[in-house]
């Protein structure tokens, strides 16, 4: 039972189909399959299929095992059309999507469809991916959406407050909601008026394109002041915060519709949290992005009190020059900071880099991409490494019309990549290296989808190394455990010592990994003064308060919660587990797995983080869990302590 042989049955039943209605197609039989197993238990008994084959017909109809092969089941939504403070010339602009993202984008198209509702989009993306038969009980959450950063904290509560609510139901309730929800955004305006928006939107999107108006104005236009009635109000009945835009609202601020979305305080969040820690599907990762020039201390405490685990920031490239070029507000030492800051608060941060920026060559590609990766100023856990590509709404379509800018030809690209790919160490996962930008809106520049198909055949034609994470793990196939080794990598950054302990196979892949920072006490306290009056920070600050639409000052979160340390940072002497991740087959919780997961490797590897940090000196380690594996640390000895857990070293 294998995929030629799945083929060849597929094929020769459409074969012998004459009349084409019996046809068959691949992605069918798991939904087929499984409905006739639950549904119809007889039928199902009277196939005859064993346990060991009901498990490899399952895995072997599934339409993407990769979706869940990294151990656990990826969610991505997208948060409501809203401006960014920023201006950056590649940057493109849909009046339909929040800044960057454009509407083809298959997320984006999906968000759309779901009102950009955070409930209805996690739904949606449940029932896709249990029809391809993938089990969801680990459930990675990835908000993308321009800056979450410039979003108002009352929404930011409410959006993440709906995706783990979506989470903490039941399947029967889920489903009931989010037809009660969906029925809410169908009723709030009439048809006339969505085709009326529909028009106001070609309109404004036509002025992007020919740059008569910048994104900001033309959200203000159909989201602020101008005519907003219908989409705007699906999209404000989304946003509890606003009660001069919304529906109707009783005095306590909650809507009086059926169905409509209620706001969030931060006391649902915690009641939300609380209930995830023991729910059927649990959060074990959630990433937000934003800019470099918004991290602060205050910015990671508040996201973490939302429950994020990672940080996926745009850095694009080291070269001051180069950033302003590109009209970027922010520099390298800020970029510095901010990786620092993350670092110590323990999120994993998740970089974006590009190629071929406006004023880049390639030698300077590459030597930019090597700073990032050897500097201990940088060191990222991730990268998603992407070349500048023109779209018709971005103001670089100027600099391409007067010739200061070209794309890279392949040639000149897939070397640049090439050399960025050998560069990258062994605790660097190079995630993705082309955008998600449909081959259509791609004026000019690479619009090759399988980008890195082409790049790895280079790098290993050539002979480079390849340390870099992605390359080297195990994927569907498993791994025998017992050939195993747990091996320790050093590195050195500016504000602590790095350890990435690693489970590696006999040829080079990897089953698993932890990483643990040791923070030095120097830095720590260098970092914590010059954060509270760097110049650069008190600059990003005062530009986020003088933008229009401006986080309001979120409320006070109490000491206790700002556990171990008095101001939220780890506390002196205490080491951090910034991430632990095992991979193979997502085995569900409660069952016993079959691949990686669930052999004690996550347990041996934060054993022997703490092993490490003992022998180092450090009297306690804390671990920036995600919501869903708080459980899994109070059984390996961690306390719950403010946002972080914290087991005591001897
Ligand atoms: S910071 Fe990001 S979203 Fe904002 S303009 Fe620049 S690229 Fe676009």
């Amino acid at each position: 039972m294998d995929v030629p042989w799945l083929d060849r049955l597929v094929r020769r039943h459409n074969r012998a189909a004459h009349d084409g209605t019996r046809q068959v197609a691949k992605r069918r039989l798991l939904p087929f399959y499984l409905s006739v197993k639950v549904q119809d238990p007889d039928r199902w008994a009277s196939w005859g299929i064993s346990e060991a084959e009901d498990v490899a017909l399952v895995r072997l109809l599934q339409a993407k095992p990769r979706r869940t092969a990294s151990g656990v089941a990826t969610i991505t939504v997208l948060t409501k059309p809203w401006p960014c403070s920023s201006n950056c010339v590649y940057c493109p602009s849909d009046i339909r999507m929040p800044k960057s993202y454009l509407s083809d984008e298959p997320a984006c198209q999906r968000a759309e469809r779901c009102w950009f509702d955070p409930f209805l989009q996690v739904c949606a993306r449940l029932r896709a991916l249990t029809a391809m038969g993938h089990v969801t009980d680990k459930v990675e959450l990835i908000v993308l959406g321009g800056t979450w950063s410039d979003y108002p904290p009352s929404y930011q509560r409410w959006f993440i407050g709906e995706l783990f609510r979506a989470l903490n139901l039941t399947d029967d309730e889920r489903a009931a909601e989010a037809e009660r929800r969906q029925l809410f955004y169908e009723n709030l305006g009439l048809p006339r008026e969505r085709e009326e928006l529909a028009r106001a939107y070609r309109d404004l999107q036509r002025r992007i394109d020919n740059g008569d108006i910048t994104y900001n104005a033309a959200w203000r236009e159909a989201y602020g002041e101008g005519p907003r009635r219908l989409v705007a109000a699906a999209i404000e009945g989304s946003d509890p915060d606003s009660g001069r835009r919304g529906p109707a609202r009783a005095d306590n601020g909650r809507s009086v519709f059926p169905g409509a979305p209620q706001p969030f305080s931060t006391d649902d969040i915690d009641g939300v949290h609380r209930a995830n820690e023991q729910a059927a599907k649990r959060v074990v990762g959630l990433v937000v992005e934003t800019r470099p020039d918004l991290i602060t201390p205050e910015s990671c405490r508040q996201l973490r009190a939302l429950g994020c685990t990672k940080m996926q920031i745009g850095i694009q490239s080291l070269n001051d020059n180069l950033l302003a070029l590109n009209g970027r507000a922010v520099t390298a030492k800020r970029v510095a900071e901010a990786l620092g800051l993350l670092r110590l608060f323990g999120f994993k941060s998740h970089v974006h880099f590009m190629a071929n920026l406006l004023g880049a060559t390639p030698e300077g590609d590459i030597a930019d991409y090597e700073r990032l990766v050897t500097d201990p100023a940088f060191l990222p856990d991730e990268v998603k490494l992407y070349p500048c590509c023109l779209v018709a709404s971005s103001a670089l379509t100027e600099h391409f019309a007067d010739g200061r800018w070209r794309p890279y030809t392949e040639e000149e690209l897939v070397a640049v990549l090439a050399a960025d790919v050998a560069a990258t160490p062994p605790w660097t996962r190079i995630s993705r290296m082309i955008r998600d930008i449909s081959a259509t809106d791609i004026l000019v520049g690479n619009k090759k989808t399988n980008l890195r198909q082409v790049v790895e055949a280079h790098v290993n034609e050539s002979g480079l190394p390849v340390r870099e994470i992605r390359q080297r793990e195990i994927s569907v196939e498993g791994a025998a455990v017992e050939s195993l080794a747990l091996e320790t990598i050093l590195y050195e950054t500016t504000i602590s010592e790095e350890r990435f302990l690693q489970w590696v196979a006999p040829d080079g892949r990897i089953a698993g990994f932890l990483r643990l920072s040791l923070p030095k006490t120097a830095a720590v306290e260098a970092l914590h003064r010059t954060t509270a009056t760097s110049p650069e920070t008190q600059a990003a600050r005062g530009e986020a308060a003088a933008f229009p639409d401006a986080p309001e000052p979120e409320a006070e979160i109490s000491p206790a919660a700002n556990a171990p340390g008095t101001d939220g940072l780890p506390a002196f002497g205490e080491a951090m587990i910034r991430e632990v991740h095992v991979y193979g087959k997502v085995a569900a919780l409660h069952r016993t797995g079959e691949g990686t997961q669930h052999l004690g490797l996550g347990r041996k590897l934060v054993e022997e983080a703490c092993r490490q940090a003992a022998a180092a000196g450090y009297r306690a380690v804390n671990v920036i869990s995600a919501i869903g594996t708080r459980d899994y640390y109070r059984n390996l000895g961690f306390a719950d302590a403010g946002l972080y857990q914290k087991r005591p070293l001897p």
